[in-house]
């Protein structure tokens, strides 16, 4: 017998067990990563996700059932780039023996914006996280997470690089359409204030101007003479809105948009997908209720 025989042999009983006990579990660490595994494995696999749509990713606290969870998964997909930190002593004490997919692999990332106070809602290191922000990376993180899954059931190889380029196809023409209805904005109306940092990547990929109220606090009463700057910018910049979104705490934007006399345009989806049912509960459809709801604000 072949020693290539036995290769193929044990490959395919070490496959075909992973089945005999249900489908593979996969677990994320945030809503958008696990879209992109229900989009990309279908029903293969068993998806979970250790955040509820809605909830801060950069703050949260594992619980035991998360340890648990983890314990028995066959890979843990996390964004990676500081998105959720507490990932690494999770999988650690969980003793967790898969794979730990970090889908932000290989995209140049944008280094972490300057604060002006150390007291931002959450802490980030060298690079910023929210690179899905960009559609031309999630094209990027699904090629990663295609592989990944391959590598885990290879003989499902042809079904899951099929899903893949079916998705991928879909996110070509969401970065497009992001592209030409952005785009198609006065260049002077492209600015977004917004609550929070996490629009660098949309930004840069769609050419707009993001206004930083970042470096604020969310948690304190801001400080007076930030607040009067930023409102006597946005008054002489003529910014027709203040944008709040579904994962950071509203009230310093309605502040400055009362102050300064402009609208609060709908929540945009930033660090969560959109509300279950909603249909901004995938990453396509979040991403599109931004770009509906900014060109809308904006126009
Ligand atoms: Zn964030």
């Amino acid at each position: 017998m072949s020693r290539l025989f036995c290769v193929l042999l044990s490959f395919f009983v070490t496959s075909a067990s992973a089945f005999a006990s249900g489908k593979p579990l996969v677990v994320s660490t945030n809503t958008i990563a696990h879209d992109l595994v229900l989009q990309v494995g279908g029903d293969l696999f068993q998806a979970e996700c250790l955040l509820p749509a809605g909830s801060d990713p950069h703050a949260y606290e594992p619980k035991p059932a998360d340890v648990r969870r983890v314990a028995v998964a066959k890979l843990v997909v996390a964004n990676g780039l500081g998105f959720e930190n507490w990932i690494t002593k999770l999988v650690k004490n969980s003793g967790f023996r898969g794979e730990l997919l970090i889908l932000s692999t290989g995209i140049t990332p944008l280094a972490a914006a300057e604060c002006e106070d150390h007291d931002h809602h959450h802490e980030h290191g060298e690079f910023d996280p929210h690179a899905w922000q960009d559609v031309s990376n999630v094209i990027r993180y699904v090629d990663n997470l295609r592989d990944a899954l391959v590598r885990l059931v290879p003989m499902q190889a042809a079904a899951i690089n099929a899903r893949a380029a079916a998705y991928t196809a879909e996110l070509q023409s969401l970065h497009a359409y992001a592209a030409a209805t952005l785009g198609g904005l006065p260049a002077e109306r492209r600015k977004l204030v917004t609550s929070h940092d996490a629009l660098a990547y949309f930004g840069r990929a769609y050419g707009l101007d993001i206004v930083p109220i970042a470096g604020l606090s969310t948690e304190q009463e801001p400080n007076a003479r930030q607040v009067s700057r930023l409102i006597r910018r946005i008054r002489a910049e003529k910014v027709p809105a203040v944008f709040i979104e579904s994962t950071a705490n509203p009230k310093l934007a309605r502040l400055l948009a009362e102050e300064a006399g402009v609208k609060v345009p709908p929540s945009l989806y930033t660090d969560s997908v959109g509300p279950e049912g909603s249909p901004a509960n995938t990453y396509v459809g979040m991403i599109r209720h931004n770009v509906d709801t900014i060109v809308a604000a904006l126009r």
